[in-house]
């Protein structure tokens, strides 16, 4: 943190510092620009990066915050702060209809439908000559702030500002709860909702957030141009903002104020053919020596490295064989982005870190967390009322023609582990997803404490009290372990935007609390040495624990585990049985599906047995094992998997 607040003192000294050292002009736009689209690319890495969203309306986004400071200056001569802020909430409140499509569709789709937005908006901006002037464009001087007329290099000043000041609310937002539920969103939005961090509302605050920088961004360039017109926010703008993040790097600030550096750059130092020949010959030595150093720490092999090496070579060559730029500068431009993009997945940033083997803040998170006191293990409530937690009658859920469940009835009795059994496919899992809200069942009613959860949305559902984990496991992979619990955790943050901005008292004491509860939450399932590890680098039965660890994090009166001991080894197996068994010391249902049965026999207090959908058997562990149809049950499907 204190190195933080010491980089951005540096950094914004070094910004005041740029127009006395440097006097000229152009290249005090340059950097304008860099910092313009770098505020810009803060906010596109919240839905690129943490959401995983493919946004290509953020041209259009950042078109509308140039217009709307444009025209209220044009029409009412508005100052510096007022179109700020305007540009900011009209921006901010587009960003929410672009979330709209963002709710139903994701991948290709979803890029279609924000592309169209962007055209939308560069048309309407073009037809709407009455406010905007159309084609013609608006001319717009530099602002006044204070009564004061600002000069090239004030504004310039505002700028660095702004861009500091957005890096750390940026930076702030990101590392918090809001952050969290951010990134999650990606790492699984099935696992997100139930979790009760609803992919829904968190998908619009992306979106909000983002665009909200994006009008920032707009308004400020419209000054620092001083002129805007329709065709500035086009189809190209909006891939070299997903470019620059895709290069730069996602998930860090510095990719992307790198990435912004590239994009204002390159294009300029492809228009120069000595400058080409001198950025060309130093990235060669760069590559080259970079490889040898490389292929003799034993890092890479002779053949991994032979493309980029010849390539770079290759382009320093060329560089000399050409008399202009003119023709070559955009195919130069793409071979350079399709190189960066295919050989530094991560972005150059994430090339340097794993390089130098940095860590990523959340280990020092895991460290801070380490020297708080340790919560003891009564983390979880335990409410004495009625003995029966659960009551789902006559549940029908129907896929096409295929009853996964028909007619079941289970209830679940408080205090107890409730072990539900039954060949594969005979609808033990549809039973969860139908219990957590991620299917609506066909018939039938479902209360929990006596309240129905029928239509309820999974986010809903879970922060009522039931949480789960799942067959095949839902980590947040990109996240570290402790992350994925203080997502679990996220129902215990009441801090708002302004709170993690701020970083008020209520913020902070949140933030430590929550770090010591998801310690706390890891030791209890023996993963507190992993704290600072990424999910998906853990071992699988680890990974099992985790979203156990997870799962309690929601403070739940019900914990549904699907399948917890699959491919667990034996002594696996008997630590997750104690597991269970002191969740169950903490006044928490298990409702338990599992196939290893001498785990069922052990712990589960009632067993219900399913068969094609129907209960065909429920009882003590005892009796349930010697029902005859059951023993059917489980030979027949034995029967049927030799066959
Ligand atoms: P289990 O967990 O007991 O092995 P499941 O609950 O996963 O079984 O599946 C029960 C039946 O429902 C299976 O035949 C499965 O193919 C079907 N099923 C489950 N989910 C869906 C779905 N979303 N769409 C269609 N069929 C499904
Ligand atoms: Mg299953």
């Amino acid at each position: 943190m204190k190195r933080s607040v010491l980089m951005g003192i540096v950094g914004l000294g070094l910004l005041v510092a740029f127009p006395l050292v440097v006097d000229n002009p152009y290249y005090i736009h340059l950097l304008e620009t860099i910092m313009i689209y770098a505020i810009l690319l803060f906010g596109l890495d919240i839905v690129v990066g943490y959401t995983g969203q493919v946004s290509l309306g953020h041209a259009g986004l950042f078109g509308i915050g140039s217009y709307t400071a444009g025209v209220l200056v044009m029409k009412l001569g508005a100052p510096l702060l007022v179109t700020i802020v305007a540009a900011v909430g009209v921006t901010a409140a587009f960003g929410a209809l672009l979330a709209l499509p963002a709710l139903r569709v994701t991948g290709p789709y979803l890029a279609m439908v924000t592309l169209a937005f962007g055209t939308i908006i560069q048309i309407l901006i073009n037809e709407m000559t009455f406010l905007t002037e159309g084609p013609l464009g608006i001319k717009l001087a530099k602002p006044n702030l204070l009564g004061h007329k600002l000069d090239e290099k004030e504004f310039f000043w505002v700028v660095a500002v702004l861009l500091v000041l957005s890096l750390i609310v940026v930076d702030r937002i990101l590392r918090s709860h809001l952050g969290r539920a951010f990134e999650a969103l990606r790492g699984s939005p099935v696992a997100s909702d139930c979790m009760g961090v609803s992919v829904y509302r968190y998908k619009v605050y992306a979106f909000v957030i983002s665009a909200g920088m994006a009008g920032l961004a707009g308004s400020l360039y419209a000054y620092s141009e001083q002129y805007i017109s329709p065709n500035t926010y086009n189809f190209e703008l909006t891939v070299l903002f997903l470019l620059a993040i895709i290069m730069g790097g996602r998930k860090t600030r510095s990719g992307a104020l790198l990435g912004a550096a590239i994009i204002v750059m390159l294009p300029k130092l492809l228009d120069d053919i000595e400058m080409f020949r001198y950025v060309s010959c130093t990235l060669a030595v760069l590559v080259v020596v970079g490889a040898a150093v490389f292929v003799k720490r034993g890092k890479a092999t002779l053949a991994r490295v032979a493309i980029p090496v010849v390539g770079t070579i290759a382009l320093a060559a060329l560089s000399f064989v050409l008399q202009t730029m003119t023709d070559w500068r955009l195919s130069i431009f793409g071979v350079i982005t399709l190189f960066v993009v295919y050989y530094l997945q991560d972005g150059i940033i994430g090339f340097i870190r794993s390089t130098l083997n940095m860590k990523g803040s959340a280990s020092a998170d895991a460290e801070a967390a380490r020297h708080l006191p340790k919560l003891d293990d009564a983390v979880f409530n335990a409410a004495d009322a009625p003995a029966q937690l659960l009551d789902a009658r006559n549940v029908l859920m129907q896929f096409g023609g295929l009853k996964a469940l028909n007619d079941v009835n289970l209830q679940v009795q408080r205090g107890t582990i409730h072990g539900l059994i039954g060949p594969n496919g005979s609808g033990k899992s549809t039973m969860m997803n139908v219990l957590t809200g991620i299917y609506v069942p066909t018939a039938g009613s479902i209360e929990f404490k006596g309240t129905s959860v029928v239509g309820r949305t999974s986010a809903d559902i879970a922060l009522s009290g039931i949480a789960r984990t799942f067959q095949n496991v839902q980590l947040f992979g990109e996240m570290t372990a402790l992350q994925n619990v203080l997502v679990g955790l996220h129902h215990s943050f009441h801090s708002n935007l302004l709170d993690v901005a701020l970083k008020t008292p209520r913020y902070n004491r949140e933030d430590k609390l929550g770090a010591a509860r998801a310690l706390a939450l890891l030791q209890f399932v023996g993963l507190d040495d992993l704290a600072g590890e990424e999910a998906r680098n853990l071992p699988y039965g680890k990974q099992r624990a985790l979203e156990i660890a997870r799962a309690l994090a929601l403070n739940p009166q019900l914990l549904l585990l699907d399948e917890p001991a699959a491919g667990l080894t034996a002594p696996g197996i008997k630590e997750l049985i104690a597991i269970v068994r002191k969740i169950r010391e903490h006044g928490i249902t298990v409702i338990l599906i599992e196939h290893h049965m001498d785990v069922v026999m052990s712990i589960c207090d009632t067993v219900t047995v399913l068969d094609f959908g129907q209960k065909i058997a429920e009882g003590n562990a005892a009796t349930v094992q010697s029902d005859p149809k059951v023993i059917e049950a489980y030979l027949g499907s034995a029967d049927v998997a030799h066959a």
